[in-house]
């Protein structure tokens, strides 16, 4: 068994291998220490190997899907080992012959299909990147739920994409690693680097033919080398880890960058699209608005916000199905009641694609099927717009395998195929009369219990099953004597005593025992039987299957979206190809709801207008005002917008955006190992190289992370970039005031201040953005605020207080004022600081005797002290 272990192991020597041994799946050697360490399952020895202990760990097989979760979320791949023959087979070959074994399944992050591995609304992408003579293309996969793509692009754009996809797991070629490690690693991916062989684009073209089961791909659009090389890699690395069980894939959909609103990685975390800072969904602008009540319609929404659209069409037809369902408010909330009936449609698919589904799989389409038949009714009286038209027309024309499916099926299945009991009655002839047989022979047996108490004479004999005597007689050791004695013991032959009872079988129980078990084995292999057809007729309407599943996501969608609009009072926005960016009274959804949640006051809603006399927006305002929140709706609605949802305002008028970008000066980043500071450039100057006239950029607070005149200058040329290179629309935010001198000389630029007011020394904030510079920053104020101790909040108004004095009095006035401080006194009336002059005036002056001077003299003097100035 070793040497086979050995043999195995070696083939998988990058996964841990799950070796299955009648009920567990064991674990060996250097696998044994890594699993029992991240499962925290006791490790244990076994025999030895070339002298040594071999240490040993296993797990149930009942329960390794939990086991399994683990270690792949600690990064491990895992090669599940099956027997491949009953242990008797083995033993017919000799007695120290070993079961076959042989690995079924590679277990990766990106191969995920079980139910409970997966997260329901969210997709498992596995991609993988082609490369051919300097260019690039991405390929993905679901295969949870089918779903096949692929992108030719640049290999600048690679990150961007791949911080979009959020993929599990990305294949890349066995090499190529130092290109890719840290994108991938940014979005949290596991890498998969294979040989390069796969990535060969003709190999990848016939792999593709066959898995199609076609002549060629043209059918499908002209793919180009890359994007063979990508899909080709991906399909190896299923044939690799599925064991050549492939899952069943759509045929490739070709995507556009072009399409899409451009958002790259900081710019999806800074807006929190997905998840939240903190790394969680919840606070996340994903979380807040959705409102699907389908796994498929949560998948959506997510994909519709992570990849926003650039179509004006595509745009139009989604809020227009929005505006259907906010009209048609009943009929919507009666799609919404029968969507939350319906079953996740892709993955049952894709489990039974794959031979690993049950019964409920089937009774999943079936259910879905009918509700897709209900929905379709729902929505027939109508006269849709095109998108819903187009959704309602995938929802039926499945009438023959949907009666099939419910004549078949009983209400509720088991969850295995195995014990059968999932075939309704009256749906097989053959069936029925092995269940009959079985369930009557049960009868059989109940009476006999009966007929034996009355022969024996003892009331309390029972007829009694288990799985090592089968049907047995049992009645308490006080009878065992008289069972045991002549007459009774001719009928009742002894087979156990435990230690209060004793157990007999007979010859009529036994007979009665073959033929309950030869029609109750007859009865699921039956069931089997009828199982495979089943799921066979599901397999070969796949394709229209997945259409329908795809018709109801979008309807779920739709209905979501529509259900969120009229419940916070959302507007449809007027998305068009001019370049506006005008919204009156946004708001931004997951601060109000955050504020909301906590019985916080309202959210105060403010306006943005670019595009019109002004591209970009230089807001100041104190800290705590509201600046970044400001900045944020604003990306968040035309985001929304593009996404095809009704936004957070009164009234939006959205020019398309292409790509957008948001950055926030110096967060903290020091996991990553680059100064803060570092960071916040490279992010800028990704910006400035990137950002077109179309882009929305979002700058809160550039140049923060350095010293202040460094940050002062590089804001003011940050923004001249903007303002005369990149020529888009752009949000700043800065507590620089002197920047709001800037608008004077640009002209596309202008000043926009999130007012406050002051009250005795206290600051009060009212969110409320107007045009204009600040007057000041307030920042002492907010300190207070915050509760810094007063002696430290009266020592910075001092301190404050002298610095702008010496700014009055210009240039080298401040750095003398500051020298001129006196050291930190906790003292609160402590003297105001004087103003000082530089040391050689001082020097000159004091050896100066007014008295002595004559008026000639004294003015000779002032010359003489402003050249030493
Ligand atoms: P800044 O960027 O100016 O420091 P933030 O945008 O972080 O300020 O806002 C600080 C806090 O003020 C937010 O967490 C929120 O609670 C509140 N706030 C911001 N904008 C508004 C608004 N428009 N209405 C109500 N509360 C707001």
């Amino acid at each position: 068994m070793m040497a086979q272990y050995l043999e195995i192991k070696e083939a998988h020597s990058d996964a841990l291998l799950f070796y299955r041994m009648g009920d567990f799946y064991e674990l060996f050697f250097d696998d044994a220490v890594a699993a029992a360490e991240a499962l925290d399952i006791a490790l244990t020895k076994r025999g030895k190997h070339l002298g040594e202990d071999i240490a040993m760990c296993g797990v149930p097989v009942h329960s390794a899907e939990g086991y399994l979760l683990t270690l792949i979320r600690k990064g491990f791949r895992v090669a599940v080992c099956e027997q491949l023959e009953d242990p008797s087979e083995a033993k017919k070959r000799g007695s120290k012959s070993v079961v076959k074994r042989g690995v079924v399944r590679l277990v990766t992050p990106g191969t995920l299909t079980e139910e409970s591995l997966l997260e329901a609304r969210r997709h498992n992408y596995l991609a993988a990147i082609g490369q051919v003579r300097g260019e690039h293309a991405l390929a993905w996969a679901d295969i949870s739920t089918g779903a096949f793509h692929v992108m030719a692009l640049n290999g600048a754009h690679v990150p961007p994409e791949l911080a979009h996809l959020r993929p599990s797991e990305v294949i890349i070629a066995d090499g190529a690693q130092e290109d890719w490690a840290e994108a991938v690693s940014e979005t949290g991916a596991a890498l998969t680097p294979i040989g390069r062989a796969a990535f060969d684009s003709a190999g990848a073209e016939k792999r593709l033919c066959a898995l199609f089961e076609v002549g060629t791909l043209d059918s499908f659009g002209a793919f180009t080398r890359p994007e063979l090389s990508a899909l080709g890699a991906l399909v190896e690395y299923l044939e690799l880890t599925q064991k050549g069980k492939l899952p069943l894939l759509r045929p490739p959909q070709r995507e556009d960058r072009a399409g899409a609103m451009q958002i790259d990685a900081a710019t999806r975390r800074n807006l929190e699209l997905t998840h939240a800072l903190s790394g969680g969904r919840a606070g996340s602008l994903l979380a807040t608005i959705d409102r699907t009540v389908t796994a498929g319609g949560a998948r959506l929404l997510e994909r519709r916000i992570s990849s926003p659209s650039r179509s004006l069409a595509a745009i139009q037809a989604r809020l227009d199905a929005v505006s259907f369902a906010l009209e048609q408010s009943r009929v919507a909330q009666e799609l919404r009641d029968s969507l939350r009936k319906t079953p996740d449609l892709d993955r049952a698919l894709s489990r039974l694609g794959l031979d690993r589904g049950g019964p409920r799989d089937l009774a999943a389409i079936r259910n879905g099927l009918q509700q897709a038949e209900a929905i379709a009714a729902l929505l027939d009286p109508f006269d849709l717009p095109a998108q819903l038209s187009a959704a309602a027309d995938d929802l039926t024309g499945q009438a023959e395998l949907l009666d099939l499916l419910d004549q078949a099926l009983v209400a509720e299945p088991p969850l295995l195929a195995r014990d059968g009991g999932f075939i309704a009655a009256g749906y097989d002839e053959e069936l029925d009369e092995m269940r009959r047989l079985r369930d009557e022979g049960r009868g059989v047996i109940a009476g006999m219990q009966a007929d034996y108490a009355k022969q024996t004479g003892i009331a309390s004999l029972k007829v009694k099953h288990n799985n090592v005597l089968g049907y047995f007689v049992e009645v308490t050791a006080t009878h065992a004597d008289k069972m045991l004695s002549p007459p009774l013991n001719e009928t009742f032959k002894h087979r156990q005593t435990t230690a209060s009872q004793v157990r007999f079988t007979t010859v009529p129980l036994s007979e009665m025992e073959t033929r309950i078990l030869n029609a109750g084995g007859r009865a699921i292999e039956i069931e089997k039987r009828l199982y495979d057809s089943l799921k066979e007729q599901i397999l070969d309407h796949f394709a229209e299957l997945s259409q329908t599943a795809r018709a109801l996501s979008e309807i779920d969608l739709a209905t979501a979206l529509a259900n969120l609009a009229a419940g916070l009072d959302w507007c449809r926005p007027d998305v068009d190809d001019s370049r506006a960016l005008d919204i009156t009274g946004g708001r931004h959804p997951v601060v109000e709801a955050a504020l909301q949640a906590q019985g916080a006051g309202p959210f105060i809603a403010n306006d943005c207008s670019l595009g019109g006399s002004s591209d970009i927006w230089l807001l100041t305002g104190p800290n705590m005002a509201g600046k970044s929140t400001f900045l944020r709706q604003n990306a968040l609605i035309a985001l929304l917008a593009q996404a095809g949802s009704y936004v957070p305002a009164q009234s939006a008028h959205v020019g398309l955006v292409s790509q957008l970008f948001s950055r926030v000066g110096a967060s903290d980043d020091l996991a990553r190992g680059r100064s803060t500071f570092m960071v916040e450039m490279v992010e800028t100057a990704a910006i400035l190289n990137q950002a077109d006239a179309r882009a929305l950029v979002i700058l809160d607070e550039i140049g923060r992370g350095t010293a202040t005149y460094d940050g002062l200058s590089i804001a003011w040329a940050t923004l001249e970039h903007l303002h005369e290179v990149n020529g888009c629309r752009a949000l700043f935010a800065t507590h620089y005031h002197e920047l709001t001198r800037l608008p004077d000389k640009l002209g596309r630029i202008e000043n926009a201040t999130v007012s406050v007011k002051e009250h005795d020394g206290e600051v009060i904030f009212l969110h409320e953005v107007r045009r204009g510079a600040a007057d000041r920053s307030y920042g002492v104020q907010v300190a207070k605020l915050a509760g810094l101790p007063a002696s430290v909040v009266e020592r910075a108004r001092v301190v404050l207080d002298a610095l702008e004095k010496g700014e009055r009095e210009g240039g080298g006035a401040r750095a003398a004022v500051i020298d001129d401080l006196p050291l930190f006194a906790v003292q609160p009336a402590a003297p105001p600081p004087r103003a000082s002059a530089p040391p050689a005036v001082e020097a000159r002056l004091a050896e100066v005797l007014p008295d002595t001077l004559s008026p000639r003299a004294a003015l000779d003097l002032v010359y003489e002290l402003c050249d030493l100035l």
